[in-house]
């Protein structure tokens, strides 16, 4: 999968995604990670890429022409890469996409995200959903944002990363990094460890342990140390469950319970 963020700050970014499990996964190309500077592509002398906005108001907006640009430059390096995998397959090549050959390499519809706090909320779904994209581009908004022109011409998508205001989109784009990158086959080391986690049937995760067995007083549950793998992911499940109802009672309403488990629910003590 191939990220391309379009930010003033591509130091900040690149620097944040290039470590651990994402920096990883870069090398070994399950994953590209571009920033591209939006500052390259001013149209001025002095490189300046806001202005003020019209109407009056505090603050400083980013123009629409550089902003653009820098989307253009993307995207044509996107439908030219597309172009030569349809041409590789066409000559009997490797195929490295399906996309290219079911969009013929040009009419592919490339996701554009703008990081907003006017978006919807980010959630693990949008990641899985996401997940599935050849390409996807993030535009990071700074000052008091983006010209609303260039908005309504290149994004697809409004994403905010919860209901509080950034100085800039550039953080709010790496959280999109990880989470989606993570759900790339490949990225983490064992594909099960993406699959049973927090928010996954909509139940948080059950609480985990590792040695030593006993630490300061606090033993681990016996259960998990039986070797009886039916009683361990009936005790895992049930304390899903429970924690789920403690902390997000909201996601349990949309959790798919078994008629013998609402009972259990129902008939434990307050
Ligand atoms: N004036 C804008 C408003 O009231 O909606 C806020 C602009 S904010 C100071 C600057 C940039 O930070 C935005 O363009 C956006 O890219 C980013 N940003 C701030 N808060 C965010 C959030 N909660 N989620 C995603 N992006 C955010």
């Amino acid at each position: 999968m191939n990220f391309h963020i379009l930010t003033l700050f591509p130091e900040m970014v690149m620097n944040g995604l290039n470590t651990s499990i994402i920096g990883r996964a870069v090398d070994r190309d399950l994953l590209s990670i571009e920033a591209v500077n939006i500052r390259d592509y001013a149209f001025n002398k002095h490189q300046s890429v806001d202005d003020y906005p019209y109407g009056g108001g505090a603050g400083m907006l980013m123009q629409a022409e550089p902003v653009y640009l820098a989307y253009k430059a993307v995207e044509d390096a996107i439908l030219k890469r597309k172009r030569e995998e349809l041409e590789s397959v066409k000559s009997g090549g490797e195929s490295k996409t399906e996309d290219a050959c079911k969009n013929n390499g040009n009419e592919t519809k490339l996701r554009v995200v703008y990081l907003s706090p006017q978006g919807d909320v980010f959630s693990q779904e949008m990641a899985e959903e996401l997940a599935q994209e050849e390409d996807l581009i993030l535009l990071c908004g700074h000052y008091e944002g983006i010209d609303e022109r260039v908005l309504e011409e290149i994004v697809t998508d409004y994403v905010s990363i919860g209901d509080y205001v950034l100085t800039g989109g550039e953080l709010p784009a790496m959280v999109m990094v990880d989470a989606v990158s993570r759900l790339v086959p490949g990225v983490l080391h064992n594909d099960v460890s993406a699959e049973f986690e927090s928010f996954q049937d909509n139940l948080l995760e059950y609480p985990q342990y590792s040695r030593p067995e006993e630490w300061h007083g606090r033993k681990v549950p016996e259960v998990l140390m039986s070797g009886h793998h039916a009683n361990i992911e009936k005790w895992r499940r049930e304390q899903s469950i429970l924690r789920t109802k403690e902390r997000r009672p909201d996601l349990l309403e949309k959790c798919e319970l078994t008629e013998k488990e609402k009972k259990w629910l129902k008939n434990l003590p307050k």
